[in-house]
Order: structure tokens, then sequence, then C-alpha cells
């Protein structure tokens, strides 16, 4: 009977509950002080060419070193972004300074990861013709990565967002594909300009031969439609090779490279124009 009384009082006070939200309300804080006092970066990481593995692209991924803390996961403070109404303005930073810096890169295109809550605005459209307006990008080079997760609630909007999003020149990439509730029968209709296969397809391709025919499938099923493969997480040369095997135009993973700084990207470029010029001179 005690045992009862406190579990249902239990479920009215919780200790452990709330020092969860307390830690939310702080970690919510914070972030709110990062923002706006531009404490986030963005790590930028090399998207490759399947059959020549040249980087010709990189996808921008912010960072938040909290101040004594250390590093937190964006999938720990995207979500709390988007419930705290904080996205707007992160979206609007990572777009702005992503669009910034990839200007230093014509050789590169750029890709923007963009939450159920800014795609959901219906101003986003608009803010994004701003932000290309304003940092004078050539909109070709700019591909924006959305999940699937709204798409399948709103069918109807997606559709129009993303042509609108297309009509400002900009690409529309389908992220994450094959880790949640892909729905297939919508991948036409929306218009893809590209999918990208989520790393959980990818990890045991080499020893676990369903995971590969899940895989195959999956690309297969891209190429079908006429939609170009981005795979991501690659860690492994066998993995590379096989990805470009099943019809992957384009590699992203730790093999290649990691999400690092603008200054690491510039290294490696200027790297590759140091090579080229070598090979010229020495035939
Ligand atoms: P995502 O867009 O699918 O980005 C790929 C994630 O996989 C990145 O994690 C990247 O570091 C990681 N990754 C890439 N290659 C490998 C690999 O070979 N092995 C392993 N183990 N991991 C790899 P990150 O940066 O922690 O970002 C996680 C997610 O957070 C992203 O997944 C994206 O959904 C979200 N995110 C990151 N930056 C932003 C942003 O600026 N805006 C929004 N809205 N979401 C973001
Ligand atoms: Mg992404
Ligand atoms: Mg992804
Ligand atoms: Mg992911």
């Amino acid at each position: 009977k005690a045992k009862e009384a406190g579990r249902a009082r239990m479920t009215l006070y919780d200790p452990a509950m709330d020092t969860d939200r307390a830690q939310r309300n702080v970690l919510e804080l914070d972030l709110r002080m990062a923002i706006e006092s531009g404490d986030l970066t963005l790590a930028y990481q090399p998207l490759v060419d399947a059959s020549t593995h040249e980087m010709n692209g990189v996808e921008a991924l912010v960072r938040w070193n909290r101040p004594g803390y250390g590093p937190v996961s964006p999938e720990v403070f995207i979500p709390i972004a988007e419930t705290s109404g904080l996205i707007e303005s992160l979206g609007l930073f990572v777009l702005r300074k992503a669009c910034e810096t990839a200007k230093q890169w014509p050789e590169l295109k750029i890709s923007v990861n963009v939450s159920p809550g800014q795609f959901r605005n219906p101003a986003f459209t608009d803010y994004v013709r701003y932000v290309l307006k304003q940092t004078e990008i050539d909109a070709s080079r700019v591909t924006l990565e959305i999940t699937e997760g709204y798409m399948i609630q709103n069918p109807q909007r997606t559709r129009q967002s993303i042509e609108r999003l297309k009509s400002l020149g900009v690409k529309v990439a389908l992220d994450d594909f094959g880790s949640g509730f892909s729905s297939i029968g919508y991948l036409r209709q929306f218009g893809f300009d590209r999918i990208k296969i989520d790393r959980s397809l990818v990890t045991d391709i080499i020893g676990d031969s369903r995971q590969r025919e899940m895989l195959q499938a999956t690309v297969a099923l891209a190429r079908a439609l006429d939609i170009p493969v981005t795979a991501e997480g690659i860690e492994t040369e066998e993995q590379a090779v096989a990805l470009r095997l099943f019809g992957c135009d384009s590699l992203q993973g730790y093999f290649f490279g990691k999400p690092m700084t603008a200054e690491h990207i510039n290294d490696r470029l200027q790297e590759r124009r140091e090579a080229r010029v070598l090979r010229r001179i020495v035939g």
C-alpha cells in the first residue's frame, strides 16, 4: 500500500525529472547566449566524387563549444533550438556563414542542413533568398539538406516549399534516407535533386550481406527515379569501392575527411592546386 502511494506520488513529483528540466533550461539559456554572442562555429566535411575521390563539395555542420562543458553535439542542441524558438536565428547564422565562407571556394558546392522547424516556416524561402542576395553566392552551388520527418505529415506543403526553394536556383537534397519511415511512394513527386543515404545503412555493408542488399536496393531505387545518390558515413576504402559500384556518385565520411575548419579545407584546396601545377611541370 505504501509502495503504491509512493509510486503514485512519483508520477506527480519526480525529482529526477526536475533536474532534467532544470538542466535543459540552463542548456537552452546557454545556447541562446551562444547564438547571440556569435559563439557557434561551422565545421566543413568533404564531399567527394565517387570515381575520382576528388573533393567537389563540403557539408557545413554547426559546432557549439559550451563554456565550462566542452563540445555539445548538434543532435542534442538542434532539438532544443527547435522547441525553444531559437532555430530561426541558429539557422540563419548557419546559412549565412556557410554561404559567406563558401564564396572563397568556387570549385566547391556547399551543403547546409535545414531542420523541420526552419523548413516549416512560410518565410523560409524569403530568408534563403535574402541570404543568397546578401552573400552574393551563386545559388546553384548551394544544396539544402532536409530530413523526411515533416514531409510525410504534410506532403502537399512540402512539395510546394521544395518547388519555391528550387525556383531560387538552390538544390534540395533528402538527408538521412533509410533511417526512418522513408516513404518511397513520395520520393518522386517531391522533386529532390539528390538523396543522401544514412550512415546506418552503410556501416555494415562489408561484413553483412543482408545489409549490403538493403543498401543496394535503396541505391537502385533512387537511381530508378533518376535521382543522384550520396552515401554518408564511409569509413573504409572497401566501403568506398562498394558504394561506387552500387551506383553512388558522391561519397562522404571519415575515410575522406572528418568535419574540419575552413582553414583546413583551404589547405586541402591549396595542396590540390600545387599538385596540379607539379603534374603539369613534371609531365
Ligand atoms: P547529418 O546532416 O546527417 O550530418 C552527418 C553527420 O554524420 C555529422 O555529425 C558528421 O560528423 C557525421 N559523420 C560523417 N561521416 C561520418 C563517418 O564516417 N563516421 C561517423 N561515425 N560519423 C560521420 P554531426 O556533425 O554530429 O551532426 C549530426 C546531425 O546534426 C546532422 O546529421 C544534422 O542532422 C544535424 N546538424 C548538424 N549541423 C546542423 C546545422 O547546421 N543545422 C541543422 N538544422 N542541423 C544540423
Ligand atoms: Mg546533412
Ligand atoms: Mg545525413
Ligand atoms: Mg545524419
